[in-house]
C-alpha cells in the first residue's frame, strides 16, 4: 500500500553522522524531543537518505519526547529527488517523481518551496483515458494531466492513454472525400479530398468522419443518409482494454452540461471545464466511484 504523509503534517528533515541502521538512528533520535506534528524524518548523511516514522509520547507544549523510531526505508532503497518544480503536496505529482525512480520502495522528493515529502511503495491507481487525435496533444489527456497537478485532494493516479488516431478508423483504401466536422483539427488524409462540415460546402458523394452531433447537423443541412465513420470516444471507449477494476474517463459530443457515468466510464462533455475534469477524476477514483 502507498505510504504518504499527511498532508496538513511536515516532515522532518536531519542531517546525522551516525549510519542509517535502525540501531544507530534509534540511539540518535530518542535522545531528544520533537516536534509535536511530525510523524516522519528524513535523514540524510553523505548523499544517502532513509526514512524513519517516529513514536512520539505525551506532548509538552510544542515538543513530544520521541519513544520510539521504526525504520521504514534504508538508504539502499530509498531515492532523494530535487524537484523544485514539483508540489510536494499534491500526491499524483510526487508519484509521477516516483515513477523515475521505479526499483526504489521510497522516494524522498525536495520540491517546490523547498518543502520536503515522500512516498513509501508506491502503488498509483490507474485511470484509463481514451481520446482522440488530431488535434495534438490528445486535449483531454492534456488537460487531466494539468488537473493532476494540483489535484491535493485525490489519491495518487497514474493516466493510462488510450490515444486512437482518427486515420486508423479509415478504411484500407481510402474514399474520395471526407467530410471533417472543421479545419481545426489539422487533419489531412492523404489521396483523399477533404471537406469540412462548419464552411457547410456543396454536398458532395462524402464520408463523414465525425460523432452524433456531426451527423444531426449534416442532416440539417444535407438531410440524409450519410456514410458515417463514428469518431465519438464514448462509442471507441467501449472497445478499450481496461482490466476490471479500474476505470475509464473520456469524453462525448452529446454532453452538454454534465458528466455522466456509465459503467466503468465517466464521460464528460466535449469542452468540459477544469471542473468538470477534477470532478471526473474524483469520480473515477472513488469512493462512491465507478470502481
Ligand atoms: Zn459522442
Amino acid at each position: 500500500m502507498t505510504t504518504f504523509p499527511d498532508r496538513y503534517r511536515e516532515v522532518s528533515v536531519t542531517d546525522v553522522d551516525v549510519p542509517l541502521e535502525a540501531g544507530p538512528l534509534h540511539a540518535l533520535l530518542t535522545a531528544r524531543p520533537v516536534y509535536r506534528r511530525s510523524d516522519y524524518m528524513v535523514v540524510r548523511r553523505g548523499g544517502q537518505a532513509a526514512l524513519v516514522k517516529l513514536r512520539r509520547g505525551a506532548e509538552t507544549g510544542l515538543f513530544a519526547p520521541l519513544e520510539d523510531v521504526e525504520l521504514l526505508a534504508g538508504p539502499a532503497e530509498t531515492v532523494y529527488l530535487r524537484r523544485p518544480d514539483l508540489d510536494t503536496g499534491v500526491p499524483s505529482a510526487l508519484l509521477a517523481a516516483a515513477a523515475e525512480a521505479p526499483d526504489a520502495r521510497c522516494v524522498v522528493v525536495e520540491g517546490a518551496y523547498g518543502h520536503v515529502s515522500f512516498v513509501l511503495d508506491p502503488a498509483p491507481v490507474r485511470v484509463h483515458v481514451l481520446d482522440v487525435v488530431p488535434p495534438r496533444p490528445a486535449k483531454l489527456l492534456d488537460q487531466l494531466q494539468r488537473v493532476l497537478q494540483t489535484a491535493d485532494d485525490l489519491p495518487g493516479v497514474h493516466l493510462v492513454p488510450h490515444v486512437v488516431e482518427l486515420a486508423g478508423l479509415l478504411p484500407p483504401q481510402p474514399e474520395s472525400t471526407y467530410l471533417l466536422p472543421c479545419r481545426g483539427g489539422g487533419m489531412e488524409v492523404p489521396g483523399a479530398a477533404v471537406a469540412y462540415l462548419d464552411e457547410v460546402p456543396p454536398r458532395a458523394d462524402w464520408t463523414l468522419l465525425g460523432c452524433a452531433r456531426s451527423r444531426a447537423i449534416h442532416d440539417f443541412f444535407y438531410g440524409g443518409p450519410v456514410r458515417l465513420i463514428d469518431t465519438c470516444p464514448r462509442h471507441l471507449a467501449a472497445r478499450a482494454d481496461v482490466p476490471a477494476g479500474e476505470a475509464l474517463v473520456t469524453k462525448c459530443c452529446l454532453l452538454e452540461a454534465r458528466n455522466e457515468v456509465d459503467g466503468h466510464t465517466v464521460v464528460t462533455p466535449w469542452g468540459a471545464s477544469f471542473g468538470q475534469l477534477r470532478e471526473a477524476l474524483a469520480t473515477a477514483v472513488g469512493p462512491g466511484g465507478v470502481r
